[in-house]
Formats: C-alpha cells, sequence, structure tokens
C-alpha cells in the first residue's frame, strides 16, 4: 500500500536532517528513510563527531603542544589508549545521534530504516527489518552522502592499509604512519597521530598542503609541521603498495620505498549513489558520479531534489546542512532560506586548525584587485603566549583603495571558532577599519585580529 508524504528525505545526514526539520517546521508532512539503524549520517558516527572527539582526546591525554610548558609530558600506553579513546568516542557518537533522532521527533518526522531506491512516480521504495514499504511524495530529497574514495591498486584488504573511515578502528597507535594525501582530512589524521606519538610522513602529488587555502598559511602549516618532526614529500606520488617479506611497502614515484607499520589513504570521497534508481528516476550524475542540481537543489528529475555531500565539494557537514534547508524552502515555495551563503567559513581541524572565509591573497590577485593584507602573529598575542601556544596567525586580505575586507585566514589554535568575527565582517561588506576601532578583551586569541588590521595600515602607508 502507498503512503502519502509531502517530502521523503532519503538519508539522515545532516543534509537530511536539516531538510525534513525545515519542512516540517513549515507544517509539511515528511518521512526520512536510513539505511543505518542510528540516524545522524556519517558526520555523526563515521566522519565529524568520532574524529574532533579523537583529536580532543589526543590533545588532552598527551597536553600536545603544552608539555614542555610545564616539564609534564605524559606517557602513554601506546597498546591501550586507543580503545580508551574509542570508549569516549563512542559516548559522544551516542549523544550525537541521540540528538538528531530527538530533533527528528520534535518536528513530527517519521525515521523509518531500511535502504531506499526511487520508482516510477516519485516513489521511494524501502527495504529494511520488516516488509517492503512504498512511500509517495510530492518531493522527495536525495541526500545520502559519501564514502571515501579508494583509488584502485590499493590493497585495502591488509589490515594495516586504511580509508579515511577505517583508520578509527585501529587497535593500537602504530609506531610509523604514512599518510596519502595533504587535504583537510589528510592534515587532520597526519597531525593527530603525530600527537599521539606516531612518527608520521605525508605524501602528496601537489606541491603544498590544502591546495585551496592561502599559500601563506598553507607554508606557516607545513612549517609548523615539519617542526613538530613530521616528514612533507610534496610532488610526489605512491606508484605502488603492497608487502615484502611482510613488511608493508609504499613505492614512491621519487623511487623512494617507504615502510610503515601502517598506511593512510586520504583521497577525497566519492558520492553514495548506488541501488537509488537515479537513472531510471532520470536523475543526471555527472561524470565523477556526482548528483547534477541547479542553484535551487533541483535534479533533473521532476520534483527530486539533492543536497549534501552527493552533489560533490565542498563536501562539508556545515555546508551540507543549508544546502539541505535551501532545498525543503525551494521545493515548497517557502519564502525562507532561498540561498545558501556565498562566504561560507572552512575549517580543517589539524593540528593546529586553519579557518578561512572569502579570497585568498592569490585570488585576489587573480581576479585583478588591487589588495594587501596584513598579519596578527600569535606569537605576540597575550593569549597564545600564556596558553604556550604561539603558533600561526590572524591574516587579513584587503582591498588597497578602500579597506575593504576580501579575505580572513587563521592558523592556530581555535582557528575555526576565530574565523567566525572576520566572515561576520565580509558579509557585512565592511573594512579593516572595524579592528582598528573595536575594543577587544585582553587577553584573547580574537585580538590578533587588531594587530592584523594596524600591520595591513603600515603596509598601505608603505611602512
Ligand atoms: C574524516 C572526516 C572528518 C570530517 N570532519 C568534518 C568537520 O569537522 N566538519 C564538517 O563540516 N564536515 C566534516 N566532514 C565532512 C562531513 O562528514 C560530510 O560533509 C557530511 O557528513 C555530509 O553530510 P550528508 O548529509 O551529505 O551525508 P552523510 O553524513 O554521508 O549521510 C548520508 C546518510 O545517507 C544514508 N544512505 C545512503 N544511501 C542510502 C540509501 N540508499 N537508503 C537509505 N539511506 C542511505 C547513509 O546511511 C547516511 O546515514 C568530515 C569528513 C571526513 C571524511
Amino acid at each position: 500500500m502507498n503512503e502519502r508524504y509531502d517530502l521523503v528525505v532519503i538519508g539522515a545526514g545532516p543534509a537530511g536532517e536539516k531538510a525534513a526539520a525545515q519542512a516540517a517546521y513549515f507544517g509539511k508532512r515528511v518521512a526520512i528513510v536510513d539505511r543505518s539503524p542510528e540516524p545522524g549520517g556519517n558526520a555523526a558516527s563515521r566522519t565529524g563527531v568520532p574524529t574532533k572527539t579523537l583529536r580532543e582526546a589526543a590533545l588532552y591525554l598527551t597536553g600536545f603542544g603544552r608539555r614542555e610548558l610545564y616539564g609534564l609530558g605524559l606517557e602513554l600506553d601506546r597498546a591501550t589508549v586507543l580503545a580508551r579513546m574509542r570508549a569516549r568516542t563512542s559516548e559522544v557518537v551516542q549523544l550525537s545521534v541521540a540528538a538528531v533522532r530527538e530533533n527528528l521527533e520534535r518536528h513530527g518526522i517519521e525515521l523509518i530504516q531500511g535502504a531506499a531506491r526511487l520508482a516510477e512516480g516519485r516513489e521511494v521504495v524501502v527495504t529494511g527489518p520488516g516488509k517492503e514499504r512504498r512511500l509517495a511524495a510530492e518531493v522527495v530529497l536525495v541526500a545520502t552522502g559519501s564514502r571515501p574514495y579508494r583509488p584502485p591498486g590499493i590493497p585495502f584488504e591488509d589490515p594495516n592499509v586504511h580509508d579515511s573511515e577505517s583508520i578509527l578502528r585501529l587497535d593500537e597507535i602504530p609506531d610509523r604512519l604514512v599518510v596519502v594525501g595533504g587535504g583537510p582530512v589528510g592534515c587532520e589524521y597526519a597531525s593527530i597521530f603525530l600527537a599521539l606519538g606516531s612518527d608520521v610522513t605525508l605524501v602528496d602529488r601537489a606541491d603544498r598542503l590544502l591546495p585551496f587555502v592561502d599559500g601563506e598559511i598553507s607554508r606557516a602549516l607545513a612549517e609548523v609541521f615539519t617542526g613538530r618532526g613530521m616528514r612533507l614529500q610534496f610532488g610526489v606520488e605512491v606508484t605502488s603498495v603492497g608487502r615484502r617479506r611482510g613488511e608493508l611497502e609504499l613505492v614512491l614515484s621519487t623511487g623512494e620505498t617507504l615502510r610503515p607499520e601502517t598506511a593512510l589513504f586520504a583521497a577525497g570521497r566519492a558520492g553514495t549513489t548506488e541501488g537509488l534508481g537515479l537513472e531510471e528516476a532520470g536523475v543526471e550524475v555527472d561524470a565523477r558520479g556526482r548528483i547534477v542540481v541547479d542553484e535551487t537543489y533541483r535534479t533533473t528529475a521532476e520534483g527530486i531534489y539533492a543536497a549534501g555531500d552527493v552533489i560533490g565539494p565542498p563536501g562539508l557537514a556545515s555546508v551540507s546542512m543549508e544546502q539541505g534547508r535551501v532545498a525543503a524552502c525551494r521545493a515548497f515555495d517557502i519564502p525562507f532560506k532561498e540561498t545558501v551563503d556565498q562566504l561560507p567559513p572552512i575549517g580543517v581541524y589539524s593540528i593546529p586548525e586553519v579557518g578561512m572565509a572569502g579570497m585568498t591573497e592569490e585570488e585576489a590577485a587573480e581576479a585583478g584587485i588591487d589588495a594587501e593584507s596584513g598579519r596578527g602573529w600569535f606569537a605576540a598575542n597575550a593569549r597564545a603566549r600564556i596558553m604556550g601556544s604561539t603558533d600561526g596567525m590572524v591574516k587579513l586580505v584587503f582591498r588597497r583603495d578602500d579597506r575593504r575586507l576580501l579575505g580572513v585566514h587563521v592558523l592556530g589554535d581555535d582557528a575555526s571558532e576565530l574565523i567566525h568575527l572576520g566572515q561576520a565582517i565580509l558579509h557585512q561588506r565592511g573594512t579593516i577599519d572595524y579592528f582598528i576601532h573595536a575594543t577587544f578583551n585582553v587577553p584573547t586569541l580574537s585580538e590578533a585580529y587588531k594587530y592584523a588590521a594596524y600591520e595591513g595600515l603600515q603596509r598601505l602607508a608603505g611602512r
């Protein structure tokens, strides 16, 4: 028998949950289907929440970056510490899953467990525990997320070769870890395991870490990593992976062979579209398997929308949520949230963190803008000195003629939080004068904004 809904959402990750809640808030009858028994998607149970909890635990347990301040380095029992951290991670995951479940219940959204596929006439067929269900909907939203991309030829069946999700199941901290990929996920894991005491080598075919961030910030992060003992190899590819006399071997394009205990391939993500019946439903995907949508998140099939990782970059939970909300509003002509933020902040949770919003110095130059920049160094910041965390800076990129802020870049502790102040000024189309005139609490890391603006003014004056 057919069951009728205004909206059926496939996938209860950040995009699906927020879309469902948005539509239900405005009175729509909504069902959300997920093949996992626990809602929250990858973000809650396999990526964002577990990695952030692991990172927090690593910093707390090792006193990383603060050890030398008090001469109190903690010795970890490397054989058991990951199991203990996993217990904590599992607690936080359960809290996150419960929060999603509670949000769905509060909005009167029906949560259905099962694998969903599209059928003719905007019907969603759910195969799960119990009998098959057919849900008819005015609108269907596909929010099925992504999974780690596994490059061909890499033996992921080897227990010591991991992708960005399976690495979370490690039982022991590896003595020697090779991370292949210097994007956000690679940088995050490489620095977490460095904090935990692994000997880490990071390899990337690009010529720097995090190619999308400001070049100066990327170089400064690389300096912090190498200063802490990480080995970085750029412009290098892994040509083969295998075992020789029992030892794991990674052969590089330089001819060098690395013999780590464990290898992590952080090679990006691929959309989860298999078994959804997209082709039959007339939903077009691009050459990389991502669902094609317009600016309202409408796919090529009438009444079918898509949002989140399944439509491709940036692959952030934060952005996925906003896409889900906009898709729901657009699908039902709800005049509430019609476009996604054009200046989203990006947070990279490496140790130290990176935050950015707006243009990099390179992008401003490419756009032919006569731009200047200013830096507030944490080495000169009272709070950072007290914390013993003086690596990094706040960097402002602004137009020379009217000092209009174009981009904000932060490297350092709490960069993912600090970035929001810069983002707010960018949204208000403000100038760096705001930071000159505003009074900041002292001591705070935020005060580095003021000194970045002062340095910018000095550069303008040619000093
Ligand atoms: C290591 C790592 C760390 C990250 N850290 C952060 C971070 O700190 N901050 C941030 O903003 N982003 C982070 N991300 C990115 C973030 O995890 C994703 O952008 C986010 O999960 C995407 O949300 P989504 O709703 O599109 O999909 P997902 O979270 O992938 O959820 C999709 C859901 O769809 C379900 N599903 C799939 N197919 C079907 C089907 N056929 N039927 C029924 N259900 C189905 C799945 O079970 C899943 O629950 C991280 C990613 C990685 C890999």
